[in-house]
């Protein structure tokens, strides 16, 4: 939907109501008028030909009128007539004809000229008999009856097209105002559409602001700036992951132009083929590693959880780089209590062993040690995997759980053809991210703590096994 059609919705429903408003206000200060006009007439009819009937006293067969009379009064007048008619005393209203016959005691209304009035009349008795009459007359004009209330109403119906064109214009003015940001909003997602670029924020304020429109936009650069990071990730994961599978390419090319230009040389051909395989391991390491976190970034990577004894799995995990470690003289021990039990992921939890001790001998000194200790108290299983390695720098620790990070001097190592330990070949920097989303997978939470030149400790709580 258009907003330009929201606001011209707006505006005439804006306006249609204030037409309402007018029209229910007239239609009652109409009917306020009638009752009023009919009420008014009434009252004053009867009390002012009341009054003038006990004003009014015969000497001579004369009439005398009292000097304080009242004759008039909003809109009703009092004439006096002699018997047949004639008008004595007092002032007819304009328009007014004095042509109806009497009746005595009783409110009529009757046309007179283009007018209406009411009027009520009242015998006068004099010496002898009928003497006349006295006759109350009001007019039906608002005008007369209450020229306050006449002017009121009507400068309230002049005023209803100024009304109306001032509630288009406040209409008009507030929907702009208010439909403004949506406009922004729109703008900046189509240059988003057309230039692709995701810095862009329509900026108009708080997401605390009361304006619903401006939470709205609010909302919107929030998302934007989670997807932005998102996408910058994205493409520098796939940036790195380019890269580091260009390294061991570059090697293999390099190994097989040099093996193939001294095909006679069969030391040349047998040390470039063994680098050739260190290099296809490392890139089937890597490979395999990248597969995990894009089936784990797409909730396809599945876990099979199951009653698995934890230790048991360390110990494992331990004896499977035992040959690694013997290379460097660590000692790797595991120190658990036994019927230790999470529900987890064998393979996974594996993973996670091999990754963390493997961790701890890459990076121990000769001679140094891996030891694991796993404790349980029923409800979570605590792991410990210290070791007296070279330890993490504070400016590093945060950085180790990141995609691609491999701490300073493990980058060059592991470039370079100099370090032969099948280990250090397996180095990728993705590790701890893959072992961070096994234990979070779980349910459970890692965190490291480290000395540099005194080693290093993971700890991480998993929840432990519940019937
Ligand atoms: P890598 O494949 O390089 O080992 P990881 O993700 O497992 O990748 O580790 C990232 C970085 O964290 C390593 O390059 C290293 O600098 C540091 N690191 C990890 N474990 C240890 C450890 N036990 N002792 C010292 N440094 C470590």
């Amino acid at each position: 939907m258009r907003s330009g059609s929201v606001r011209r919705r707006i505006i005439l429903l804006y306006t249609l109501s204030v037409l309402l408003l007018c029209g229910a206000t007239a239609a009652f200060l109409f009917i306020v008028e009638d009752r009023l006009i009919i009420e008014e007439a009434k009252e004053n009819l009867t009390a002012l030909t009341d009054s003038a009937v006990g004003a009014i006293s015969f000497e001579n067969g004369r009439i005398v009128t009292d000097d304080h009379m009242t004759w008039y009064l909003e809109g009703t007048y009092v004439i006096i007539c002699g018997p047949d008619g004639e008008v004595l005393a007092g002032k007819l209203p304009e328009g007014f004809e004095n042509t109806p016959g009497f009746e005595p005691d009783q409110i009529r209304k009757v046309k007179n000229g283009s007018s209406t009035f009411y009027i009520y009349d009242e015998p006068l008795d004099g010496a002898e008999g009928n003497a006349g009459w006295a006759r109350g007359i009001a007019s039906e004009d608002l005008k007369e009856i209450s020229p306050m209330l006449y002017t009121m109403s009507r400068s309230f119906i002049a005023a209803i097209p100024v009304l109306i064109i001032l509630a288009l214009f406040v209409g008009w003015y507030t929907t702009r105002r208010a439909f403004a940001p949506l406009g922004r909003i729109v703008n900046t997602a189509a240059s988003i559409h057309e230039g692709a670029d995701l810095s862009q924020r329509i900026g108009i304020g708080s997401g605390d602001s009361e304006d619903e429109i401006i939470r709205t936009a609010s909302v919107f650069d929030r998302m934007l700036e989670r997807i932005q990071r998102s996408f910058i990730r994205e493409r520098q994961f796939t940036n790195d992951a380019s890269h580091e599978l260009r390294t061991p390419v570059a090697v293999i090319m390099s190994q097989s132009e040099y093996a193939l230009a001294h095909p006679d040389d069969p030391e040349v051909t047998r040390q470039a083929l063994e680098k050739i395989y260190r290099q296809s391991q490392k890139m089937s390491t890597l490979i395999s590693r990248l597969l995990f976190l894009a089936r784990a970034d797409s909730g396809r990577q599945q876990i099979q959880a199951e009653k698995m004894d934890i230790s048991l799995c360390a110990e494992e995990s331990a004896a499977m780089l035992s040959e690694a470690a013997e290379q460097k003289r660590i000692s790797v021990s595991v120190e658990a209590e036994e019927g230790i039990y999470i529900n987890g992921d064998e393979t996974l939890i594996s993973q996670m062993f091999t990754n963390l001790i493997s961790n701890g001998i890459k990076y121990g000194k000769q001679g140094g040690w891996v030891r694991v200790r796993i404790k349980s108290d029923r409800i979570r299983v605590t792991i410990r995997i210290d070791d007296n390695g070279c330890g993490i720098s504070p400016e590093e620790l945060d950085r180790i759980w990141e995609r691609f990070y491999r701490g300073e001097g493990v980058r060059s190592d592991s470039a370079g053809e100099t370090d032969s330990t099948a280990l250090n070949d397996d180095s990728t920097g993705l590790g701890l991210p893959i072992t961070k989303w096994i234990v979070e997978a779980h349910g459970g939470s890692i965190h490291v703590v480290s000395r540099p030149g005194e080693g290093t400790c993971f700890k991480i709580s998993l929840p432990a096994f519940r019937e």
